[in-house]
């Protein structure tokens, strides 16, 4: 065991921390084992067959050129559920765990319509729907090849998601009201592409990154218009936001008459969520 993990890090020390490679060195031992980490722990004098070497091999060679190893596992943990995740969708990131929490602490109601806008993974829609009691779900995506991964993870985690193919600057379904709309758009401009690392710029999908730099809030502005007509009157708009543009955010929610517009900080106390609503809160509540 020790052996093993002391060959990995030699592999990998010229390219990552050594804390890293330690997280790294979990995780594949035990995805190669298919036992938990613990386990292989207590097994002192643990050897890899040849086929689980050449496996190792082969996710060291990926790693040395800076592969997410989400990708090269084909797995991601996201509000601790599993997720299946390619180069299609991008990987779920703790901040979106964050507005997770804020719409499930905010939004006790059983029975709510949930709609989300730029599904990728299904990571939100699918954890709203897996922790809100009676939610009735709806996901669109633009991409037909990320809502094949979205499609496969509702089942992995057993819940019901209606999804559409949808591309919101065209045409959308205005059939159905809903009570939260949350988005998560691309929200990178293309001139902060120089303060990206490498292995999200190389190998993750950037239409679900950037924006043009003339654009920042191309998908805010859009999906705001749209949540006008598609959200109940007391119904809530959730975005994950871009940290540099939390003040024109809110700006043009206001403008667009949207009422209790409230900009929220992640744990790292960066502009990262804001809520707002078509109406104002009622008072007493
Ligand atoms: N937070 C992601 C990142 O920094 C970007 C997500 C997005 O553009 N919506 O890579």
């Amino acid at each position: 065991m020790q052996e093993i993990i002391k060959s990995i890090k030699q592999v990998l020390s010229q390219y990552y921390p050594e804390g890293e490679i330690l997280a790294f060195a979990r995780l594949l031992l035990s995805h190669i084992t298919g036992k938990p980490y613990a386990s292989i722990m207590a097994e002192r004098d643990l050897t890899l067959n040849e086929e689980q070497q050449k496996h190792l091999d082969s996710v060291l060679d990926r790693l040395k050129k800076y592969e997410p190893i989400q990708y090269i596992l084909e797995e991601a943990e996201f509000f601790g559920l599993p997720f299946y995740v390619n180069k299609n969708v991008l990987i779920p990131r703790p901040e979106t765990e964050e507005l997770v929490e804020l719409i499930i602490g905010e939004n006790p109601q059983q029975g709510l319509n949930i709609l989300d806008i730029g599904t990728g993974s299904g990571c939100i829609v699918i954890a709203l729907a897996k922790y809100m009691k009676g939610a009735n779900v709806s996901a669109w995506d633009v991409s037909h090849l990320a809502l094949d991964v979205a499609v496969l993870n509702s089942k992995r985690n057993n819940v019901e998601v209606d999804f559409k193919m949808v591309d919101v600057l065209k045409e959308y379904p205005t059939d159905k009201k809903y009570d939260i709309i949350v988005s998560n758009p691309p929200y990178i401009l293309e001139k902060e592409k120089q303060d990206m690392e490498q292995n999200v710029l190389s190998y993750e999908p950037h239409s679900a990154l950037f924006v043009p730099d003339e654009k920042p809030l191309l998908f805010y502005e859009r999906i705001a218009d749209m949540a006008l007509g598609l959200l109940v009157p007391d119904g809530k708009l959730y975005f994950e936001i871009n940290q540099a543009k939390g003040q024109e955010t809110i700006t043009m929610l206001e403008e667009k008459g949207f009422k209790d517009v409230t900009l929220i900080q992640d744990i790292s106390k960066r502009d990262r969520m804001v809520v707002a609503s078509p109406t104002p809160p009622k008072e007493g509540l």
